[in-house]
């Protein structure tokens, strides 16, 4: 017998669980498991995921062919339990089509309600409730979500929106009235029919009226739309395979619209956006599951002490919030204790924050999923600390809870106390996402991409501000710097979307009128336009005018504790890049154990320096290059002092000058002409030297250890500034510890006349000072022939540095600075999975570097093995090192905290 596609859930028989979310998909799966758990569930079944990759491979008759009988015999299952029947126009069941991948994807696929109405139905279903008004709206809400979704009818112009609340619109402005709640039953039947003739009249085809129609209708629609442009956009966004495909859940529906005992909702058994363990949850009197997702109403909270705390903020006062917006808690307590019993139940059998969405009808509560919820990042942290406290889970699950990159979130920026001082606030919304955004205002999400994208990244920041968002904002929003939006609660499209991205959003701020025809927004009578700033806090939900300058965030609670947690796990050691003392004392303070790279022609930039090594290129001999090298010397000895004082008692790795000499001279005329009336020199003299300096293709120019060999007394120079220095910090009481790296090595031929200078003016400088340090001399490897001979280099290298970023341009022949141009289209294509500037390509580049790391060891046991790459900070690059032996990776300050947690991961994954 071929294996099912379709697996049944509900009160008499179940056969999915949990473990079972490749094939069911995450929605399916724990539907499953909640009907295990006894959880009141509306029965349904799931159609695999296997049927979709049947559908996308063979097609529509071939897939059919595959599931009819078994979909037949769920939905006869139903029937049986809800006492209903499919289609029996006298009491109809109706079915929702809910998509489900694998990883949740939220606002992403579409799902179709009240399926099964038709013009005979309706009245059926209108007879046995005794609400004539509820049947024919849930009427008008399925054509319009299978207008939409499954027909097709999408709107013709930017301005429309959606053609179907043009329609609403116009009917309620016909009726005089403002609000849909206002349409009665009679209005709502004539939208019915203004619906069908609109998908007439656009689409050339009429609306299914064949239940069984309907339901195949929706079910392709569905796989269909695992192919869609915001679905890919966000596939794209989160690295989810195209070949996992989606599974389709059929579910009687039940109705939260069918009068005042009935209501709907959305929990969090902890708090999505803090963290703090508070079962909280926003639910709407009388409406369907999406009213609350679409923000239309003021959703009121679950529990009373969440209810307290919205008022606060919201302003409400204590009699208001009693009267118009009580909570579940208070308005229906016996249900609130059952939700609380499913919420406890379920969170302690996940062992996760869960998600959840219930709906009550007619006084019975249903819940209709479950899912580990989306959190910040501050939240991510605080609910794996708290529940390895609480003993719900183990030490090595806490550290894998944490999406190393989304500590991003706590590393972010705050407004600066001070300058929120002076700050405006203009109107306050829901803290949907937290962190502090400020940006010029746009009104569309294609603009948000426009403006932000810029001339090569150095774009604008923006704030996306809408009315509410939706997924067709989905990129938009990815490119903003935060999201505000008028309408909309915190579980809102936006506030949803925005936790997910770990992005800055205030929801909701009802006092902002946007208008995006004209581009304004208007909060009583000052307006901004297009291009104005504002800055947003998405902690406390203030919006504000103006740009407000931000600050660096707190590192201590939870996070110190998870760091704790991870250095005691993790094996490879995390150092920095840094250039700076203030780099490299954030990055001590962010955890770094080390510098493992300073890139010292940095320091080369600043001020007058510039000068002496423009001197220096201009010199027409040996004599002249030193004369202008004495000059630098007591500066470089300054900064690397600095540098020893910030990493007292740690390894800090000095690469030697690397970039070649052109990028220290100015290329147009009157950067030149400058340049030869500072210098006193004649400006041709300074042509000719620019002249004989351009490269074809200076990436594999005059550069690197190249330069040193040429011009050995640069090297003499830098050495000797880093022994004075780390002399000098040593009086002082410290422990420096400088590694000298030479750039750019091809051949032991190359590094050993290098390593000889630096030996060399080391004993010159500790015979002159009549003292020491310890240090070591090593290379990188960064060329694919350094990896090559790894071993020849490595009986004469102390340490081996991977600089990773060149030894992925030169191994897969395409510079980083180029490769913009094609590589997102292979990206696209899958000729490689993944930007292997991102994230190493383990296959080939990675190849090199275990053959290398090997290599060394095999001539040196304790060769000291590091990454200074970009792929130091990069979560799976740091797994593959980890596996690879190395002893540390090296990367930018702020990603150290992430790259610690990434190390232990790999320890305990
Ligand atoms: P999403 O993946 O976007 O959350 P869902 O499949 O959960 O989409 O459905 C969207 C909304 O439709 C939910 O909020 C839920 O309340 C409502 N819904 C789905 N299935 C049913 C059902 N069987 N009965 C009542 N409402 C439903
Ligand atoms: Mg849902
Ligand atoms: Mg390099």
């Amino acid at each position: 017998m071929p294996a099912p596609y379709v697996y049944r859930f509900g009160s008499q028989r179940t056969d999915g669980a949990a473990a079972m979310k490749n094939l069911l998909g995450g929605k399916g799966a724990n539907l499953a498991e909640m009907c295990r758990l006894a959880i009141p569930v509306p029965p349904g079944f799931t159609i695999s995921t296997e049927a979709c990759t049947a559908y996308t491979q063979q097609g529509r008759d071939a897939l059919l062919a595959m599931i009819d009988a078994e979909v037949r015999e769920g939905v006869a299952a139903v029937e049986a339990e809800m006492g209903k029947r499919f289609g029996n126009a006298a009491d109809p069941l109706l079915l929702s089509v809910r998509s489900g991948a694998r990883a949740s994807m939220p606002g992403m696929m579409d799902t179709i309600l009240n399926l099964g109405l038709n013009d005979e139905a309706v009245a059926g279903l209108a007879a046995r409730s005794g609400n004539e008004r509820f049947a024919w709206d849930s009427y008008r809400r399925f054509i319009q979500m299978y207008g939409d979704v499954v027909m097709g009818l999408k709107p013709t112009s930017k301005e429309e929106h959606d053609p179907f609340e043009v329609v609403i619109d116009a009917l309620k402005t016909q009726r005089g009235v403002k609000l849909d709640t206002e349409l009665d039953a009679a209005d709502l039947q004539q939208l019915v029919q203004r619906f069908k003739s609109l998908i007439h009249s656009r689409l050339g085809r009429d609306f299914p009226t064949d239940p069984w129609e309907q339901l195949w209708g929706a079910v392709l629609a569905v796989f269909e739309s695992w192919n869609n442009e915001r679905a890919r956009v966000y596939r794209e966004l989160n690295d989810i395979p195209e070949s996992w495909g989606t599974a389709v859940n059929v579910q009687a529906m039940v109705f939260g619209n069918l009068g005042d005992s009935s209501a709907t909702g959305v929990a969090f058994t902890r708090d999505a956006g803090t963290g703090e363990d508070l079962f909280n949850g926003e639910f709407l009197v009388n409406a369907q599951g999406e009213d609350v997702v679409a923000g239309i109403r003021t959703p009121q909270q679950i529990t009373l002490e969440g209810s307290r705390r919205w008022a606060e903020l919201a302003l409400v006062g204590e009699d208001e919030r009693r009267a118009t917006y009580p909570s579940l808690e208070e308005l229906m307590p016996g249900l609130y204790q059952e939700l609380l019993a499913a919420e406890t139940t379920l969170e302690n059998h996940f062992h996760d924050m869960q998600d959840l969405e219930f709906t009550i009808q007619e006084g019975k509560l249903w819940m209709l999923q479950t899912r580990n919820g989306k959190r910040t990042g501050a939240a991510m942290v605080r609910i794996a600390m708290e529940m390895l406290a609480q003993g719900m889970i183990d030490e090595r699950t806490a550290l894998l809870r944490v999406t190393p990159d989304r500590l991003n979130d706590l590393l972010h920026p705050v407004f600066d106390t001070q300058a929120l001082k002076d700050a405006v606030p203009i109107a306050r919304g829901l803290p949907a996402s937290p962190g502090a955004a400020t940006g010029q205002i746009v009104f569309h999400a294609d603009e948000a991409e426009a403006w932000s994208k810029g001339e090569k990244g150095s774009g604008k920041a923006v704030i996306l501000v809408r009315q509410e968002t939706s997924p067709e904002d989905l990129r938009g929003m990815s490119v903003a710097q935060g999201i505000l939006t008028a309408r909309g609660g915190m579980t809102s499209h936006a506030a949803v979307v925005a936790r997910g991205m770990g992005k800055c959003c205030v929801s909701g701020a009802g006092a902002v009128h946007v208008d995006p025809k004209a581009r304004t927004m208007t909060v009583g009578s000052v307006t901004w336009h297009e291009g104005d700033w504002i800055s947003l806090n998405g902690s406390t939900g203030e919006v504000f005018d103006g740009r407000i300058a931000t600050k660096d965030a707190e590192l201590s609670g939870d996070f110190g504790k998870l760091m704790a947690l991870a250095d005691r796990y993790k094996r490879l050691d995390v150092r920095a890049n840094a250039d700076t003392p203030t780099d490299a004392t954030v990055a001590r303070r962010l955890g770094a154990t080390g510098i493992g790279l300073c890139r010292t022609e940095h320091m080369f930039f600043q001020g007058e320096r510039i000068q002496a090594v423009r001197e220096m290129i201009l010199a027409d001999d040996e004599a002249g290059r030193r004369r202008a090298l004495a000059k630098l010397l007591p500066m470089q000895r300054g900064d690397f002092e600095g540098l020893f004082r910030a990493m007292d008692g740690l390894p800090v790795t000095i690469r030697l000058l690397d970039p070649p000499l052109h990028e220290f001279v100015p290329h147009d005329d009157a950067g030149q002409q400058a340049m030869a009336q500072q210098m006193r020199v004649p400006v041709a003299k300074i042509k000719r030297r620019v002249e004989e300096l351009h490269e074809f293709n200076p990436m594999l120019g005059h550069r690197g250890c190249r330069l040193g060999i040429t011009y050995p007394e640069i090297t003499e120079m830098q050495a000797r500034a880093v022994f004075e220095a780390a002399l000098n910090v040593q009086a002082e009481g410290l422990k420096p510890f400088p590694e000298v790296m030479i750039p750019l090595v091809g051949s032991v031929r190359e590094f050993n006349p290098q390593a000889a200078i630096v030996r060399k003016t080391a004993e010159a400088v500790f015979a002159e000072r009549g003292a020491k340090v310890h240090y070591l001399v090593g290379t990188m490897i960064e060329t694919p022939r350094a990896a090559l001979v790894a071993d020849s280099i490595g009986s004469q290298a102390e340490f081996f540095s991977f600089g990773t970023n060149d030894l992925t341009q030169m191994t897969m022949g395409f510079s980083r600075d180029d490769a913009g141009s094609f590589l997102p289209e292979y990206v696209k294509k899958g000729i490689y999975e993944q930007d292997p500037f991102r994230s190493i390509d383990q296959k080939g580049v990675g190849q090199l570097v275990e053959l290398a790391a090997q290599k060394g060891r095999s001539v040196r046991p304790d060769i000291e093995l590091g990454v200074c790459g970009e792929h130091g900070g990069d979560p799976a690059s740091i797994g593959f090192f980890h596996k690879a032996g190395l002893d540390y990776v090296s990367c930018s300050p702020f990603r150290v905290p992430i790259a610690r947690l990434a190390a232990a991961q790999a320890a305990v994954g």
